[in-house]
């Protein structure tokens, strides 16, 4: 198996950074195709947080992934928590007819959200469906008040997803409002991913492969949370994309936009032809990568001895596990 360490700028600042890195795994089968697989936990995550990551990249280039029940799946735009003209632009590209718009932003007032998503409607027009993201930072009052302001802001709100983080009251929230609620963290980082079904916390939920452990993780999670599901990338390459990709085609029912659309967020790529939205979908498709490629967004080698020492650390852990 090869492994090559990347680092790849990213458009706008998005979760606080402003380059993504990863470790890209290929392993040529014996039918002389190479597979890849993206390990790319974010670089606070600890070895334990980081196992189910690298579970999901060695099932990628095992080849292991369930048979596609589609040929494409339907994406949205992602509108990082930019100012209306730059939102404008951003949901112009890609013919989504779905956004998902990030909403507080430390350092950003409920009026940015506001003028964000009144620009976002405006550019889309009435048929289009948009979602806010505003990763468990607000707190129980803050929730209740903000989302019907935001819905009417919006003209409407497909869903919230994760308004604030405990789980407990995200299942307050759910009881207060009227727009459906969507459950992220809650599945993701959660001891029990399951505490959102037994609550009845949520009416969404996300699933992210690389979090979750893998694309047959992520089915066997679908069918037992007994929710519509979402599936969303953890800022992949196109190559980490594929996975989300195959999770979504592999759903025996598929209700929602993905949020797969991620690629764009990067300033390069790591597959030869980027997995890019086209007409508001994502084919579902194998992706190549050429050497060039690696060899052009190679990390400084600080970088690479980094993420080397990185994946040595969480095999442990995963050894220690299977004892
Ligand atoms: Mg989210």
């Amino acid at each position: 198996m090869s492994v090559h360490v990347w680092s790849v700028p990213l458009r706008n600042r998005f979760r606080g950074i402003t380059v993504r890195e990863g470790v890209l795994m290929g392993r040529r089968g014996d039918d002389g195709i190479t597979r890849w697989g993206e390990f790319s936990p974010f670089l606070e995550y600890s070895p334990e947080v980081a196992l189910p990551w690298l579970r999901a990249a060695e099932e990628a280039v095992a080849g292991d992934w369930p048979v596609p029940l589609r040929s494409s799946v339907p994406v949205n735009v992602t509108v990082p928590a930019v100012g209306p003209e730059r939102a404008r632009e951003i949901v112009a590209r890609g013919g989504c007819t779905t956004a998902k718009v990030k909403v507080a932003d430390p350092g950003q007032t409920l009026a940015d959200d506001i003028a964000r998503l009144e620009a976002v409607r405006d550019a889309m027009g009435p048929g289009a469906k948009i979602r806010i993201d505003v990763n468990g930072l607000w707190d129980l009052d803050t929730a209740i008040a903000s989302i019907p302001v935001l819905d009417r802001a919006a003209g409407g709100l497909e869903y919230v997803e994760q308004p604030v983080m405990d789980v407990e009251e995200l299942a307050k929230v759910r009881r207060r409002v009227d727009v459906p609620i969507a459950a992220d963290e809650s599945i993701r980082r959660a001891e029990d991913p399951y505490r959102v079904r037994d609550l009845e916390a949520a009416d969404v939920a996300v699933l992210k492969v690389q979090p979750l452990g893998g694309v047959r993780a992520c089915l066997r999670i679908a069918e037992d949370i007994g929710l519509p599901v979402v599936v969303s990338s953890a800022l992949e390459s196109s190559v980490g994309i594929a996975a989300g990709v195959a999770l979504a085609a592999a759903l025996p029912d598929l209700q929602h936009a993905c949020g797969l659309a991620t690629v764009q967020m990067f300033t390069a790529d790591l597959a030869d032809e980027p997995l890019l939205p086209v007409a508001g979908h994502l084919p579902v498709r194998d992706v190549t990568v050429s050497e060039e490629i690696l060899r052009r967004l190679a990390a400084p080698s600080d970088r690479a001895a980094h993420w080397v020492r990185r994946m040595a650390a969480v095999r442990t852990v995963g050894e220690d596990h299977s004892l």
